[in-house]
C-alpha cells in the first residue's frame, strides 16, 4: 500500500505523515529531506542551485539515506547524520532552487520509487500523486492559507530558539509557493484524483480523523 500527500510548505504534510505511517505500520519517507540533502550539500561546496552542469556532478558521487526514527526522519549525506543541518533556513531555499533542475528530479524519483516499491508506505512531498506514484492507493492534497502556514512555522522555529520574524517567513513560504508551483519540472499540483483538504481551521487530530476515516472507508 503507498499514501500520497501533496501540498505546499508548512501544511502540516510531514506532521500527518508520519502520524499515519505510525497508525498503519507502515514506512514514512520525507521526500523533501532528499531534496534538503542535496541542496545542502550544494551550498557546502558553493555551487549555485542553478548550475545545473556541477549540480549534476555532485550527484554523481552522493549518497542520500532517509532513515524514519522513532520521533523525526533521520538523513544521511553520504553517511553524515544531516537531520538538523537540513532544516536550517538557508537550506529551505537552496532546496526549493536546486528541486527545479530536471537531473535532480530523475534522480529522486528513481530512488523514491524504489524505497517505495520495497515496502507499504506513506510518502509526503509536492510530486508524489502527479509524478513519483500516479497509481498510489491513497493521494491526499493538504493546503493551508499562507498566513496560517507561515504562523505554524513561526510558531516551531520559536520553539526550537531560533530568532525569526513572521512577515519574513510568511514571504518566504510564498516565494517557494510561487517556485514550486511554477517550475517546468514535475511542479506542485494536485492530482485530479487527490482528495483536497484545507488544514486552515483544522488541527492535527481533525486532519488526522479525515484520511483515516477515508481509507477505512475504501478497504
Ligand atoms: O517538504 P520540504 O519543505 O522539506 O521540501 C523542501 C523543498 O524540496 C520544497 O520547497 C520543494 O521545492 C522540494 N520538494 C520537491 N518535491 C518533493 C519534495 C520536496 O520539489 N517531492
Amino acid at each position: 500500500m503507498n499514501i500520497a500527500i501533496d501540498g505546499p510548505s508548512g501544511a502540516g504534510k510531514s506532521t500527518i505523515a508520519k502520524i499515519l505511517a505510525k497508525e498503519l505500520n507502515i514506512t514514512y519517507l520525507d521526500t523533501g529531506a532528499m531534496y534538503r540533502a542535496l541542496g545542502l550539500k550544494a551550498y557546502r561546496n558553493g555551487i549555485l542551485p542553478t548550475d545545473e552542469v556541477s549540480v549534476e556532478k555532485i550527484l554523481e558521487t552522493t549518497v542520500i539515506d532517509v532513515v524514519a526514527g522513532e520521533s523525526n526522519t533521520l538523513v544521511y549525506l553520504d553517511g553524515e547524520d544531516v537531520s538538523g543541518q537540513i532544516r536550517q533556513h538557508h537550506i529551505s531555499k537552496m532546496a526549493s532552487d536546486i528541486s527545479a533542475l530536471k537531473c535532480v528530479r530523475i534522480y529522486m524519483v528513481d530512488l523514491q520509487r524504489k524505497i517505495a516499491a520495497r515496502r507499504d508506505s506513506v510518502l509526503d512531498g509536492r510530486d508524489i500523486g502527479t509524478v513519483v506514484l500516479p497509481n498510489a492507493d491513497y493521494k491526499f492534497y493538504l493546503t493551508a492559507s499562507v498566513d496560517e502556514r507561515a504562523h505554524r512555522r513561526y510558531l516551531e522555529l520559536m520553539a526550537r530558539g531560533e530568532e525569526c520574524n513572521e512577515e519574513q517567513i510568511k514571504e518566504d513560504i510564498a516565494k517557494r509557493d510561487y517556485n514550486d508551483m511554477n517550475r517546468q519540472h514535475s511542479p506542485l499540483k494536485k492530482a485530479d484524483d487527490a482528495i483536497e483538504i484545507d488544514s486552515t481551521h483544522l488541527d492535527i487530530d481533525g486532519v488526522k480523523e479525515k484520511m483515516l476515516c477515508i481509507i477505512k472507508a475504501a478497504k
